[in-house]
């Protein structure tokens, strides 16, 4: 009898996952280097999601991913993790080593490659603007101090998750001057016009018809110096919060540099072998024209 062609299985857990393009991205690299491979999307409520970390040891993934809103939970319930999962407090990536299921954030990777190199921009010495205080702001915060930016603001809905993370990592980074309140704060304006660069980290801006986390009238007109306004958001490719910088005459970037290079990170976690990032670009470019 013919066996079986033996494949193995990936996925990314989180809630909601319709809009995830990491299916296309990974399975490109895998057919790019041979593996049979499968990356599933598997949609959990937090229940589900708990249930599953606590029995991880059963599980028959090679490797998975975790998103929106479960990377902190994930840093929570895995008994193993790197130092950078630790130091961020949120995982995006899961593999095994020895029998062992580690977390790990390659989130920190993916958005400081972006930056460096689809921007052109060295954070060292910079100003910065953080809105959120999620999972992926915990890793743009530990990536922007890790490269010595001078100051560090960070806004959120809900203050007190501002200032409880910038509290936090005051204490590992005492170099950086730390500020946090409230999106709706009167330091908003001044915040943003000190900032060289101002990274969007909410999902506002996902859903047709959103809005953007900061109001027109405060987004000042670029000068001689252009601000950076980052979006993590890369679908759609252009947001609300990018249209206000880039009518007000400054560079913007999305998501989409850091969704590949997180990624190609994740896939080399997985496999041991390099990534074949133009291939994953590639991809994801066509998917985001479709
Ligand atoms: P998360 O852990 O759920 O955090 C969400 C953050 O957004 C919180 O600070 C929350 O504020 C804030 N927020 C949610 N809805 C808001 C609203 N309507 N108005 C203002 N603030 C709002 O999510 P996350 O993991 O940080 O992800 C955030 C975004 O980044 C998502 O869109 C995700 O797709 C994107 N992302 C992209 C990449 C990439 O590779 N490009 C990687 C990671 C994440 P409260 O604390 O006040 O609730």
């Amino acid at each position: 009898m013919k066996k079986q062609a033996e494949f193995r299985l990936y996925g990314i857990f989180g809630n909601p996952l319709g809009h995830t393009l990491s299916p296309v991205m990974q399975e490109a690299a895998f057919e790019t280097l041979g593996e049979k491979a499968f990356y599933l999307v598997l949609e959990t409520g937090l229940p589900g999601f708990r249930k599953f970390l606590k029995s991880i040891k059963h599980c028959r993934l090679e490797g998975f991913n975790v998103t929106v809103p479960y990377k902190e939970e994930a840093c929570r319930l895995l008994k193993h993790l790197l130092p950078d999962a630790k130091a961020v407090g949120a995982v995006n990536t899961v593999f095994k080593r020895s029998g062992k299921w580690i977390g790990t954030n390659t989130d920190v990777y993916g958005f400081l490659t972006s930056l460096e190199k689809d921007a052109g921009f060295n954070p060292q010495g910079k100003q910065v603007l953080v809105l959120g205080s999620g999972g992926s702001a915990r890793a743009v915060v530990f990536g922007l101090a890790l490269r010595k930016v001078s100051r560090i603001t960070l806004l959120n809905r809900h203050a007190f998750k501002a200032k409880k993370l910038a509290a936090e990592f005051k204490k590992k980074f005492n170099g950086i001057e730390w500020n946090a309140d409230g999106l709706a704060s009167s330091v908003v304006g001044e915040a943003l016009k000190d900032a060289d660069l101002i990274v969007q980290c909410t999902p506002l801006g996902m859903k047709p018809g959103d809005g953007s986390v900061l109001s027109d009238e405060l987004i000042p007109k670029a000068g001689a110096k252009k601000k950076i306004f980052f979006d993590l958001i890369y679908r759609p490719a252009k947001t609300k919060f990018l249209t206000q910088a880039e009518a007000r005459g400054h560079k913007v970037i999305n998501g989409a540099g850091m969704l590949v290079y997180q990624g190609a990170k994740s896939f080399e976690y997985w496999t041991g072998k390099r990534a074949p990032v133009a291939v994953m670009k590639k991809t994801l470019c066509e998917a985001l024209e479709h």
